[in-house]
């Protein structure tokens, strides 16, 4: 007997046909004897649904009541799905995250998990009922509701499943594991079998949305064993084939993915770069520039500061797309009043596109062949920015999914 965390995403929970067919999946892991955990998503659409509403009556909704709004999805998956695994007599109960309690800190629609109390989820669990817990919500020290930003019903998977020392975290999702790249971009796109902790941290902070970074983070901090696998396959499948099925992911150091040099491409289509001309070239530049963007909250990713010509310098820098208004605005503000620089200018129509393995640590000449496949296709890099596992490159938007293609090709990552 053992403790296991199931993850089911919006798809999975996206009609009451398939909250009942999670039912029928989950009920049989508890006839097999484990303790069971279920950690839900909204129904699909839902949650971009409650967002819409928000913002057709305050076009940037006040944090705390976005939250406030945007939690209810997975509160309505919560109580279904225990409905549904009553109806075939199994003891369930549901729990909203300020329940259990899950604490997070205070920063509204991107909130960190810090603690989650087990005691009520434990004695539940010994009286052999199934526990379900809304994903993506917390609750913080003044009691108000948080979320943990979009895709954050993985990260409350993982915790949950860390703070119950857990045997396995299985997340089950549209698509039977974590691929080469998003086979819904690249057909001939390739399930890998395992992924490294390290590879998966990199794939899913460049924007491979099959897992949130801050769940990947978490499987690493406390060792959590962590399973991406399918919940469209046949719920009643052999339960032994379905805990080998899917992706693992992977801690040992030595090992990476059938030993290819690259395990996979990563691709952010909402990028936006932003540009400030003729900057002095001076000590204190870039923290003039970049400190009340950071103090806006607002995370920077790729930055380059081009050689200065008499003294003056361009610095370029990205952003998400969607945070691309707000730091305009604040530079606007700060750079033009303290700094005097000639000109801010900006590009909302920008993706990066992003190459990893854990083999490039042994192995030269990736970043020459990522290079060259984009000029034999004609796309233009616009920046760069490497780590010992990892380039990325932005390019022009319109390109991104050829740019894919190409370089999931010139890697042979294709199906054999
Ligand atoms: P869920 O609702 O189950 O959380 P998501 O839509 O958040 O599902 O994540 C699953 C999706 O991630 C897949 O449908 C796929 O299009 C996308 N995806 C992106 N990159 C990858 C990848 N490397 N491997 C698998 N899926 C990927
Ligand atoms: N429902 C939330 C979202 O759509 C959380 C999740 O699905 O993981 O982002
Ligand atoms: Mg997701």
């Amino acid at each position: 007997m053992a403790l296991i965390v199931h993850k089911y995403g919006g798809t999975s929970m996206g009609s009451t046909e398939r909250i009942k067919n999670v039912a029928k999946r989950v009920a049989k892991w508890h006839d097999a004897g484990h303790q069971i955990v279920v950690v839900p998503s909204a129904m699909s659409g839902e949650t971009n649904r409650l967002i819409g509403l928000a913002k057709e009556i305050m076009p940037q909704p006040d944090p705390r009541e976005l939250d406030m709004l945007a939690s209810t999805g997975e509160q309505v998956s919560v109580a279904l799905l225990s409905m549904a695994l009553q109806t075939i007599g199994k003891q369930a109960v549901s729990y909203a995250g300020w329940q259990v309690p899950v604490k997070t800190d205070s920063a509204f629609t991107k909130a960190r998990i810090q603690s989650i109390d087990d005691q009520r989820v434990r004695k539940d669990l010994g009286e052999g009922k199934i526990v379900i817990i809304t994903g993506f919500q917390g609750v913080d020290n003044g009691g108000n509701i948080t979320t943990l930003g979009r895709g954050g019903s993985d990260t409350s998977a993982v915790a949950v499943a860390a703070a119950l020392k857990a045997q396995e975290c299985l997340i089950y999702t549209d698509v039977d594991g974590v691929y080469t790249t998003d086979p819904r971009v690249v057909s001939e796109a390739r399930r890998l079998k395992t992924v490294t902790f390290e590879e998966m941290l990199e794939l899913a902070s460049l924007g491979s949305k099959v897992l949130q970074i801050r769940s990947v983070e978490f499987a690493g901090n406390y060792k959590v064993p962590t399973r991406v696998l399918s919940s469209l396959t046949d719920p009643l499948m052999p339960l032994e084939e379905e805990a080998n099925s899917g992706t693992l992911i992977s801690f040992e150091e030595d090992t990476h993915m059938e030993q290819a040099v690259i395990s996979g491409i990563a691709f952010n289509r909402d990028e936006a770069k932003i540009t400030v001309l003729g900057v002095p070239d001076k000590p204190g530049i870039a923290y003039q520039i970049l400190g009340p963007v950071a103090d806006a909250n607002v995370e920077v990713d790729m930055i380059i500061q081009n050689q200065s010509v008499e003294g003056k310098t361009d610095f370029t820098f990205t952003v998400a797309r969607g945070e691309y208004a707000k730091a305009m605005d604040v530079l606007n503000k700060s750079v033009r009043e303290h700094i005097g620089a000639g000109n801010i200018v900006g590009d909302t129509k920008v993706s990066k596109v992003s190459v990893v393995g854990v083999g490039m640590r042994s192995h030269v000449g990736i970043a020459s062949q990522m290079f060259r496949t984009l000029s034999e296709e004609g796309i233009n890099i616009q920046m760069i920015s490497t780590s010992e596992i990892k380039i990325s490159v932005l390019i022009d938007e319109k390109y991104m999914e050829l740019a894919v293609r190409a370089l999931h090709k010139a890697f042979d990552l294709e199906k054999a």
